[in-house]
């Protein structure tokens, strides 16, 4: 473990406790660099961002337009950092600072309200990356002292327990041990010089752990070595989702350390869209440094198996189905094909939702939101948007590839006493794997 690195997290969640706009501020500045700023300066008020979004649609209220929530950062930026800033302030042109009721007020805008889905951004006639330039903004908030206490208290578990939820290793260990009898394989652990490196997050160790059978079976038939590693299995980044660079970059670099640790050629990120996000995508930058191996989101690595010929499908799940988009996955992801061809693989009759795919509306839960308590009945009106999707289709059952997803929407379906199984992608493949040859299982197993 990089102990400085976590020192200096630790000092920074620390010193943002005490709510601070002049800090706040500051940090907006820092990170308006000069491509932030021409974005934050680009704006033609058309308002269709606020169209876009579904916490808008559903609340209609102004506040909740997507570059409306970027509104103090945008005046630390012109007060200090645009052009003239310094003239304008002499001549009390410049807007006023920030203050402390401001940022707590928008504190509800920057996270409770944004997914960071980037629906906004898809429709942005100027090009302007709103969902970017609020995760950039979450920076601001976060070291000024205004995110979300739930935010602050799940990123000092991460860095004391590895998890934001306090999952340790011997929880997941005996999700293993539970797995291995049920599956009578063997789930490799630190195993040195494999091929795959498998991460987790704590919601799928603690609520979908079959997912960790699931993965056992897949591996067994594609002839693939793997291993799950005992430190730094926890793929969840709880800094990337409140805005603080220093709690990501430590809880990124302890799967790069167990990744070089044990040789591996590629990490495989779970069904979880920011994790893949941050660990595919900001990681590098984050860390400052390239990678020693590829990260592949497991869905596109299942849907590379199965073209292949590596894994050998048999049956289909028969219902009427549709496939959740999990939106870091797909819009803010790239992986639009992936996991929509494998969910086909196993679905006799997939129905695609009403704006499907790279259009398709959040569960409500993403960016964090999910985490923050407050937010509750806000995440559950956002929902509307993503129920009328899934009802449009009559599907029966519903297949994401992020568990935060799987989580969310499970909860906002009994909210809205739906009756309909949400199922994991992973966990239908392995349903559907053609059963395993005696021999098989002796030559490939662990
Ligand atoms: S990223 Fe998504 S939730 Fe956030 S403002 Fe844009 S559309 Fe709304
Ligand atoms: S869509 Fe783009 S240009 Fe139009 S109001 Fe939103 S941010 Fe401004």
């Amino acid at each position: 473990m990089n102990l400085p690195a976590l020192e200096s997290a630790r000092t920074a969640l620390d010193s943002a406790k005490a709510p601070d706009a002049r800090r706040a501020a500051r940090e907006f500045v820092a990170q308006a660099g000069r491509d932030a700023a021409f974005q934050l300066e680009s704006c033609v008020h058309c308002g269709q961002c606020a169209d876009a979004c579904h916490f808008h649609l559903v609340s209609g209220d102004p506040r909740h337009t997507p570059i409306y929530k970027l509104q103090p950062m945008l005046k630390a930026y012109q007060r200090e950092a645009a052009p003239f800033a310094s003239v304008k302030k002499l001549l009390g042109l410049a807007p006023p600072e920030v203050t402390a009721e401001e940022l707590h007020e928008w504190s509800g805008l920057i996270y409770d309200s944004c997914n960071l889905c980037g629906r906004c951004t898809l429709v942005c006639p100027m090009g302007i990356d709103i969902a970017g330039l609020v995760r950039l903004a979450r920076e601001g908030m976060a070291a000024g002292g205004f995110a979300p206490a739930d935010l602050y208290k799940a990123a000092e578990r991460a860095l004391d327990t590895g998890s934001p939820i306090g999952v340790r290793w011997p929880a997941l260990k005996r999700q293993i041990e539970l797995q291995e009898e049920e599956t009578g394989l063997k789930v490799p652990i630190d195993a040195e010089g494999a091929e795959y490196m498998v991460v987790l997050t704590s919601i799928e160790i603690m609520g979908f752990s079959e997912a960790i059978g699931a993965l056992a079976r897949i591996f067994r038939q594609a002839g693939a070595s793997w291993t799950i590693p005992s430190a730094g299995f926890e793929a969840t980044n709880v800094g990337v989702q409140m805005g603080s660079r220093e709690v990501a970059a430590t809880l990124l670099s302890r799967i790069v350390d167990a990744a070089e640790r044990l040789k591996v050629k590629t990490v495989i990120s779970p069904e979880c869209g920011h994790a893949y996000s941050a660990l595919r995508w900001e990681g590098p930058n984050l860390l400052g440094r390239r990678y020693g191996f590829e990260v592949v989101q497991i869905s596109e690595l299942l849907d590379r198996f199965v073209r292949e010929g590596r894994l050998r499908l048999r049956g289909k799940d028969t219902r009427r189905l549709t496939f959740h988009d999990p939106c870091q996955l797909v819009r803010r992801g790239g992986l639009t094909e992936a996991p929509r061809r494998l969910a086909g693989a196993v679905s006799a009759n997939l129905v695609d939702m009403p704006g499907s795919g790279a259009a398709s509306f959040c569960c409500g839960g993403g960016g964090g939101v999910s985490a923050i308590h407050r937010a509750e009945a806000l995440r559950f009106a956002a929902f509307e948007k993503k129920k009328q999707q899934i009802e449009a289709t009559g599907a029966e059952a519903l297949i994401t590839a992020c568990g935060n997803c799987r989580n969310v929407l499970e909860e906002a379906i009994e909210h809205y006493g739906m009756t309909m199984p949400v199922l994991g992608l992973t966990e239908m493949v392995a349903q559907y794997l053609e059963p395993a040859q005696p021999i098989d299982t002796e030559r490939r197993a662990g």
